[in-house]
């Protein structure tokens, strides 16, 4: 068989070769050890947890090493294009820090490496396909569905593997002649690759094939022996393919990927033989699980788990500093040991690797990033609080703007209890922390909580009464709690709780009830930080009311 002709026969137009691509393409410029990353999400416009996931270890890794990380769109499939998806994507990832060197914008590409977008790039496939056409190691393949499902009802009959492969691949050895016939017939054909490998009859031991791969190290795997697709007969190019083109030409040093990735690396390990290229480091990651609520560890399903959107920590109104916090200690397994032992250094200074990723499920557990999100909140000032919580609020809950009209107030409510020597940890994330404050303004004040039911209603007000009566704001926190006890005692409850403990009999109940009826008052909650600092920062006018109208 003339290959040179054959591939003149299926791709007539392809006029670049592939050394005008190397060319193009050259070697990057970058300092001893950089590392090159990409990120290669299909436009649905869906971006989640698993990419980000990704996406955080892509970035570390160059970052960390004066590399590159870039993002390139991967629109091969037939999954919908979503209208604006480009931007989604980074827009998403840049709220959690996480920021492209190079690639793929809304506005065009950036960077030398480009077309960024697989769709732009079907001459580059095309030509390193009529490559290896010419070498024989590829070939047109006129199967129709048919006849695959004919072979495959066979296979299964023999008991023999599925697939396309050895004396299965009925086009392999078509002549010239019987090609050419075929294409001017019209008949749709795929390109194949011509495969070297050997399925291994039952019982014998397969050829195998070796990669070290970064996360899970030194992987065995059978070598591929299926002719695989590798251009579909729209001429697009199937992900096996558009990857080894792309990730050579693109200088990709590092291939972060989900290990549902990991069944297909013999079939790329092959390409990238056959196309006489170098492969990259492989980094398969562990797949996102979840426990559910048997105790039983499963996948994060788009379906069953809104916490798999990225629009969820976005909506909720997490702090992107908790989510990044949250994120390395799912990555790494050293991070949180060095958090301990640097509570205070910037997230940035941890050196991440990929040899310390867990390559079983990671883990994803939304409380313990809540209780990550309270110490990093914890470290991050009130007034940048404020900025965060406000522009959270101008995008996701316009309706209670005005509880930032008065910055001051607003910071004074954050700083609540948080400057103690134990401090309090009680803001976790804006959806929570705005209810969380909510009765510090008086149009969102809910009565959520009932009075104590040792304080009978007449009490209740009585109390009320005596408070306002003696109540002065510049009393301090320890003449204000006597004046309660003094409350307390006259009208029958106990000045101590173990008091009320020991002699039930003798009182109504104790001063706790007593500055419980105060706090529902003012509050509408039994539950609250400090009530005399709360009163301090609600002003006397606020408090005043607040007990004179319950
Ligand atoms: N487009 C592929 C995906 O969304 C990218 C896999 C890869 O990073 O190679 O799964």
């Amino acid at each position: 068989m003339d290959y040179k002709k054959l591939a003149e026969l299926l791709f007539p137009e392809i006029a670049a070769a592939p050394e005008d691509y190397e060319a193009k393409y050259p070697a990057r410029d970058l300092p001893e050890g950089a590392k090159v990353t990409r990120l290669g999400p299909s436009p649905t416009g869906f971006i989640h947890l698993g990419n980000l996931y990704g996406a955080f270890v892509d970035e570390r890794l160059a970052h960390q090493s004066g590399g590159i990380f870039y993002l390139r769109i991967e629109d091969t499939d037939d999954k919908r294009y979503v209208e604006g998806a480009v931007d989604i994507i980074i827009n998403s990832l840049r709220f959690f820090g996480i920021n492209f060197d190079e690639g793929a914008t809304m506005d065009g590409d950036i960077g030398q490496y480009g077309n960024y977008t697989q769709s732009q790039r079907g001459e580059i496939y095309q030509c390193y396909a009529k490559k290896l056409v010419e070498e024989g190691k590829a070939y047109p393949c006129f199967l129709t569905e048919d006849e695959i499902a004919e072979i495959r009802a066979g296979q299964e009959a023999d008991k023999v593997n599925p697939g396309i492969y050895c004396e299965y691949a009925r086009c392999r050895d078509l002549t010239l002649e019987e090609i050419e016939a075929n294409i001017n017939a019209g008949k749709p054909y795929v390109i194949r690759l011509k495969s070297d490998g050997k399925p291994v009859p039952a019982g014998e031991e397969a050829k195998k094939i070796q990669v070290e791969d970064a996360i899970r190290g030194m992987l065995e795997m059978p070598e591929n022996y299926q002719d695989v697709v590798i251009l579909k007969t729209t001429g697009i190019p199937t992900y096996h393919f558009a990857h080894v083109v792309d990730d050579h030409l693109m200088r990709t040093t590092h291939v972060v990927r989900g290990a549902e990735w990991l069944p297909s690396l013999p079939i790329h390990v092959e390409l990238f033989e056959k196309l006489g290229w170098e492969q990259p480091i492989y980094c398969h990651t562990a797949q996102l699980m979840k426990l559910d609520e048997e105790g039983n560890k499963r996948k994060l399903s788009k379906r069953k788990d809104p916490e798999l959107s990225l629009d969820y920590y976005r909506n909720q109104g997490y702090h992107p500093a908790a989510v990044r916090e949250y994120l390395l200690t799912i990555l790494n397994s050293n991070f949180e040991e060095w958090r301990m032992v640097n509570p205070d250094a910037p997230i940035d200074e941890f050196e991440f690797t990929t040899d310390k990723m867990s390559n079983s499920g990671a883990l994803f557990d939304l409380n313990k990033l809540n209780d990550i999100s309270k110490d990093v909140l914890l470290k991050i000032p009130a007034s940048e609080l404020y900025d965060f919580l406000k522009s959270w609020a101008e995008e996701f809950k316009p309706e209670i703007l005005h509880i930032f009209e008065d910055r001051d107030y607003l910071e004074r409510i954050l700083d609540l209890g948080r400057n103690d020597n134990k401090p309090r940890k009680d803001l976790v994330y804006a959806q929570q922390i705005i209810e969380f404050i909510s009765y510090f303004f008086d149009d969102m004040l809910k009565i959520e909580d009932e009075m104590p039911a040792e304080v009978p209603a007449e009490d209740v007000k009585a109390i009320l009464d005596a408070y306002l009566a003696t109540y002065d704001h510049s009393d301090d926190q320890s003449m204000w709690f006597d004046k309660i006890r003094t409350i307390a005692t006259e009208m029958g409850y106990a000045a101590k709780p173990k008091d009320f403990k020991r002699h039930p009999e003798e009182y109504k109940g104790h001063v706790g009830h007593v500055s419980t009826v105060i706090r529902i008052a003012l509050m509408g909650r039994a539950q609250s930080p400090d009530v005399w600092e709360i009163q301090q920062i609600l002003g006397e006018e606020r408090t005043r009311s607040r007990i004179a109208n319950y």
